[in-house]
């Protein structure tokens, strides 16, 4: 399954339940938005069952249900998630030849790393 089908799955919900998201990212700083504030909250909710799972069930329940409340909150503020996805897959790619923090094993970011400009691709996506 791809993102853009995660995506519309999320949305065909959202419909379906009258939660309609603006279309077109909102200005920042955002403006009180009950719906972007309801994801928020459950983006927390899902987090905190995804922390306190105590089977491999129930911490797979809590992660679909954080991806899924995740596309909800980005649907929320009118953000299509799939080329800044793109973006960010491949500022992370670069990462490959990054070293390792010998403490906690996260790879690091190369010298010269550039990150993902994020800020661009939401302007992109309010034309
Ligand atoms: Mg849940």
């Amino acid at each position: 399954m791809s993102l853009e089908q995660a995506q519309a799955d999320v949305f065909a919900f959202m419909l379906a339940v009258d939660q309609r998201g603006p279309g077109k990212p909102l200005p920042y700083p955002m403006q009180a938005n009950e719906l972007s504030f309801l994801y928020q909250h459950l983006v927390d909710e899902e987090h905190d069952e995804f922390q306190n799972a105590q089977t491999l069930a129930d911490q797979v329940d809590g992660a679909i249900d954080l991806i899924w409340v995740t596309i909800g909150w980005l649907e929320s503020v009118g953000v299509n998630a799939s080329p800044i996805w793109e973006a960010v897959r491949l500022a992370n790619m670069t990462k490959v030849s990054g070293p390792i923090d010998p403490v906690t094993g996260k790879r690091l970011k190369p010298p010269g790393f550039k990150h993902p400009d994020v800020a661009a691709l939401i302007d992109q996506q309010r034309k």
